[in-house]
């Protein structure tokens, strides 16, 4: 049996760094002329690093197209991936990136060796998860998660600090990497298949 399987790129495939010092609060630094820090737990940039929304613009104008070039991948996520691929499943990735971002996503997935089969710029992913047939999701958000786990799909979320404030439930399995991550498809196809593991 060969499923389709739904994955984030931003804090799932991209290594952001260290909650404390990660590229988007190194960008910060170097962007804005004073200390920047983490302040709130939270995904919205504003109030996680208490800039106002003509800072975050102008952050974004200036500098996402630096960070979306320059951040890491995790190199785990590539071995799991190119086995899955191997092994003839569907790779569907969906960011919420805008569209414009496109060439310099595509560029970045094939720098480091990333394969996947589809790459949707759509930041609604419940509705595309369900028009796609996924059978399971990874992402970082809290409320993609919830959004997507409402359509019955399961979802793996990646712990961050931005959901350290949801421990999961039957539908979202919360995990810290890769590893854990890997662990838990192994658990899928298990469930989902008779001779079990990546088969
Ligand atoms: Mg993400």
């Amino acid at each position: 049996m060969k499923y389709n399987f739904g994955i984030d790129i931003d804090g799932v495939l991209t290594d952001e760094g260290p909650d404390h010092n990660s590229i988007w609060q190194q960008k910060m630094n170097e962007f804005f002329d004073r200390e920047i820090t983490l302040k709130e737990y939270t995904y919205d940039l504003r109030e996680a690093f208490a800039i106002n929304d003509q800072e975050l613009n102008e952050f974004i104008q200036e500098k996402i197209e630096e960070i979306y070039i320059n951040v890491k991948a995790v190199a785990r996520a590539r071995e799991i991936l190119k086995e899955l691929y191997d092994k003839g499943h569907r790779l569907i990735l969906i960011t919420a990136r805008s569209e414009e971002h496109r060439s310099i996503t595509e560029s970045w997935l094939k720098e480091n060796n990333i394969p996947y089969h589809e790459l949707h710029h759509e930041d609604q992913k419940a509705p595309l998860a369900v028009e796609k047939d996924i059978s399971l999701f990874i992402d970082d958000k809290k409320e993609n998660a919830l959004e997507i786990a409402a359509r019955n799909i399961p979802v793996i979320l990646v712990s961050k600090y931005h959901n350290h404030d949801f421990e999961g439930n039957e539908q979202i399995t919360k995990v810290k990497d890769w590893d854990e991550i890997k662990a838990n498809l192994d658990l899928f196809f298990s469930k989902n298949t008779h001779t079990g593991k990546l088969s």
